[in-house]
């Protein structure tokens, strides 16, 4: 019997890639280490999505859970949250996809390693022919599974990056991990809010999930006046924050920037700007001192939220040949389109298994894993990175190569503004979004919280 396709990760892009092998008839085992489908979106299932539904489910699931019957669509002008998306599309797709013959979805089972069947990354010989080996923990233990290919879904989540800037944990901030968050709290639950009642709380972090944050914190402020925040940057200035490409664009950036821009000058919160932190420290008061490379302190500190951004994991994936952009991590093609210093919010050229593929044949990575540490993904653009990598896998190469990313006329920038108001964001104006808009090209979001 030939062996499965395995994937790794129940996230939106893994599950599109496995109703496309099913749509093929290719066997297929989703690897899952949280407990159900879109484990990764429930760490931000409060956060509303800056696309539509129309823009979040693949065709290729849609037409499996058309056929299955027991989905209600939802509407496809609505603006879910990530808990919606994982409810109304990412569980009913993976109990489908359970249920295919020939696929399994397995959940607890975290992929610790891939490499070639019975050579480790040094032989040459044979390598191309050979079966993969995904060694997984899962609930019964350590297992050896063998895969005809590897298609890397894993995202980003599970690794943000630290406070400190040299890209390294902070001196102390492991020590003080109890007084750091990171992500994105969810400031609107009165549970997480209580958290920060009247502290003085550091965020760190630029990009439109940091924003989120100190929009919430200034929400939280109006009943609570005790809250100061205090906002790390490590630019020199806020620059385009608010916008999505140069100054010139503020007007266009949406909702959330606006708001964003209001709590910077609301006199809630004061900019620190070019803090790129060295050291926490522990006042003798219980406080915390947050120390930059240069010197610069800022005090009192109770709670700290750390928003800058996510990168990939390759410690499971060293016995494979891989050939990724050194700062990104991303797919090499792909880095110049996306790396934030150089790129603000345009364009992604349309790209699938050619522009994907990696010296080791058969091995995928795609959805946000490909962007390596880039903090722009869609998960369109996911959608069609796995159509054209199952067709490929499946010996398919027209099909495989005749990719197109093509985005609604509204763009996905343009929806986009407060992260928890549907109604704002549906009311946002087609055509202002982030980047002004193109009709038929894609469009880029900013969603990792960038480094400042
Ligand atoms: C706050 C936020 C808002 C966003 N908003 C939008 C938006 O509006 N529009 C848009 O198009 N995109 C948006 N995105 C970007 C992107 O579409 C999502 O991040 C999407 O979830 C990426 O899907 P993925 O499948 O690549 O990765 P993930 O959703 O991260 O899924 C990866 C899965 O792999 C699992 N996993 C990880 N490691 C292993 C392992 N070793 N073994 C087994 N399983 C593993 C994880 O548990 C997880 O379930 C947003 C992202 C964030 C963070």
């Amino acid at each position: 019997m030939q062996d499965p396709v395995v994937i790794i990760g129940a996230g939106p892009i893994g599950l599109a890639a496995a109703a496309d092998a099913a749509e093929r008839g290719l066997p297929f085992v989703v690897l899952e280490a949280g407990q159900d489908a879109g484990a990764a979106v429930a760490g931000w299932a409060h956060v509303r999505l800056f696309s539509s539904w129309s823009e979040l489910v693949d065709p290729a699931a849609r037409r499996l859970l058309e056929a299955a019957g027991t989905w209600t669509p939802p509407d496809d002008s609505g603006y879910p949250t990530g808990g919606e998306w994982r409810r109304d599309y990412l569980q009913p797709l993976a109990a489908v996809l359970a249920s295919t013959p020939g696929g399994s979805v397995r959940y607890g089972a975290r992929v610790t390693g891939v490499g070639r069947a019975g050579r480790d990354l040094m032989v040459d010989s044979g390598r191309e022919g050979d079966p993969f080996a995904v060694h997984v923990e899962g609930p019964g233990g350590p297992e050896r599974l063998l895969a005809s290919a590897v298609v890397d879904a894993s995202g980003t989540w599970t690794r943000p990056n630290p406070l400190g800037a040299d890209g390294y944990p902070a001196l102390g901030e492991t020590e003080n991990a109890d007084r750091i968050t990171y992500g994105i709290p969810d400031l609107a639950d009165p549970a997480s809010a209580a958290r920060y009642a009247g502290k003085h709380v550091a965020v760190a972090g630029k990009g439109a999930s940091a924003q989120g944050v100190l929009v919430g914190l200034a929400r939280l402020a109006q009943a609570d006046p005790g809250i100061r925040v205090s906002w790390l940057l490590r630019r020199p200035s806020v620059g385009d924050a608010f916008g999505g490409g140069d100054n010139d664009q503020l007007e266009q950036r949406g909702k959330l920037g606006q708001d964003a821009k209001a709590a910077a000058t609301s006199g809630l919160v004061t900019q620190v700007t070019e803090f790129r932190t060295e050291s926490v420290t522990t006042q003798d008061d219980g406080r915390l001192t947050i120390t930059s490379t240069d010197g610069q302190q800022v005090t009192d500190v109770d709670e700290v939220i750390v928003v800058t951004g996510f990168r990939p994991d390759f410690g499971f994936l060293s016995e494979v040949r891989l050939d990724l952009d050194p700062a990104l991590g991303a797919a090499r093609v792909l880095a110049g389109q996306i790396h934030p210093d150089h790129h603000s919010c345009g364009d992604v050229e349309p790209h699938g298994y050619k522009e994907l593929s990696q010296p080791e044949d058969r091995l995928y990575l795609v959805g946000m894993k490909s962007y390596g540490r880039a903090p722009s993904f869609l998960a369109m653009t996911g959608y069609e990175q796995v159509r054209s990598v199952v067709a490929a896998l499946d010996g398919d190469l027209e099909a495989a190569g005749r990719v197109e990313l093509v985005l609604p006329a509204t763009g996905v920038c343009n929806g986009a503004g407060a992260f928890d108001d549907a109604t704002a964001v549906a009311a946002a104006p087609a055509g202002g979004g982030c980047c002004g808009p193109s009709p038929s090209e894609p469009q880029l979001v900013v969603v990792g919280g960038g480094c400042g």
